[in-house]
């Protein structure tokens, strides 16, 4: 088995790359595993699943919320399951999410790893430890930070993932190479998604590489004041136009990425065939450039946004293809972009 492990704030986390679900036994004996998925999963994969205590609720980005959280916990004193228990979530960002939140708060907190089953999740929400739920709108208002344990990669779960959502995950992909990695960059304009969906290789690889690139950003700042913040690239327009405009968060996050780049131009001289090449990756990978926007309502959300201080907004820029810069834009400077982009 090809294991990592990484120590972020003091705890030891164990990603385990050629994992099968099999492994959880290396953490708890079955009857000790309470598994947490959505439905979906829970009907593609019940054989998988049959050996465990499964709790299921409504996938979906909607149903990321305190009423899940209150149900799935509502669910776990019915079980009686105490501090010994392993919770798993197995699952999307959706899953992963809400599964870190409940068990970093039921009885103070239980011990708990993931099982990621789409590419987002495997190279993004899986990985660094927040856990949280959406509040109406705005994204991932409330939550936790807190490690799991370990991250199991089975890729077998993989095979049922539609389309859609591996160009989802592959937007964070590319947030990874425009913010850290230039090489992975080139690599990525020199192949398709479908190389991906069809080369085990080519997809390990470069799951291990971003894996590797979120966990050494979280490690150097786990609590978001310096380095992890880059990872918000695309992120502050992407997470006001996911939840308005009913986008993928992927695909939100695609939106903002071209707006950032062209914010960058403006305010770090970013060089505009720069901008080009992002944009022109982005759709080698189906993912969208541009939408329709509501400034109004992207603005009153960005002023909810959690890197806001006064009338400014921490917002992460490129310098070049690989180098993120962050600086405290004025709100008004973002709306007068966003009027200039979409009209
Ligand atoms: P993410 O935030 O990672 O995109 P979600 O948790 O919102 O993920 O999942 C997206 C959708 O894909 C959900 O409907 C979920 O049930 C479904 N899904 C997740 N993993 C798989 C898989 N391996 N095969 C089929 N459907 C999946
Ligand atoms: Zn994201």
């Amino acid at each position: 088995l090809t294991t990592y492990s990484y120590n972020i704030s003091n705890q030891k986390v164990d990603c385990i790359f050629d994992a099968t679900i099999n492994q959880l036994e290396n953490y708890a004996p079955a009857n000790a595993v309470v598994i947490i998925t959505d439905h979906h999963i829970a009907a593609l994969y019940s054989q998988q699943l049959s050996a465990y205590r499964v709790i299921t609720f409504v996938a979906g980005e909607s149903n990321k919320t305190q009423s899940t959280v209150d149900q799935i916990i509502q669910q776990l004193i019915l079980m009686e399951i105490d501090r010994e228990a392993l919770i798993v979530g197995v699952g999307g960002g959706v899953v992963t999410d809400i599964v870190g939140f409940v068990a970093s708060i039921y009885k103070r907190g239980l011990r708990f790893g993931f099982i990621p089953t789409t590419i987002l999740a495997m190279v993004d929400a899986a990985i660094g430890g927040k856990n949280g739920v959406n509040v109406g709108l705005y994204k991932n208002m409330v939550g936790t930070i807190v490690q799991p344990s370990f991250i199991l990669f089975d890729y077998t779960f993989l095979q049922t993932l539609p389309e859609a959502e591996w160009r989802n995950g592959f937007a964070e992909i590319i947030k990874h190479a425009c913010i850290r990695d230039a090489e992975m960059f080139s690599n990525l304009q020199q192949h398709q998604l479908i190389d991906y969906i069809k080369d085990a290789k080519l997809l390990t690889d470069i799951i291990q590489k971003n894996v590797a690139i979120k966990l050494e950003i979280v490690a150097q700042d786990t609590l978001e004041k310096k380095e992890r913040l880059f990872l918000n690239f695309g992120h502050t327009v992407g997470h006001a136009i996911e939840n308005s405009a009913q986008l993928k968060h992927g695909y939100a996050v695609a939106i903002g990425m071209a707006f950032a780049c062209q914010l960058s131009e403006k305010i770090i001289d970013f060089n505009p065939n720069e901008t080009a090449k992002v944009i022109q990756l982005l759709k080698q990978y189906q993912l969208p450039t541009t939408a329709d926007l509501d400034v109004d309502m992207i603005i009153n959300l960005v002023q909810a946004d959690k890197k806001r201080t006064g009338k400014e907004i921490r917002f992460v820029l490129l310098s070049a293809i690989g180098d993120a810069s962050i600086q405290a834009i004025p709100i008004e400077t973002i709306r007068a972009q966003l009027i200039e982009i979409s009209s």
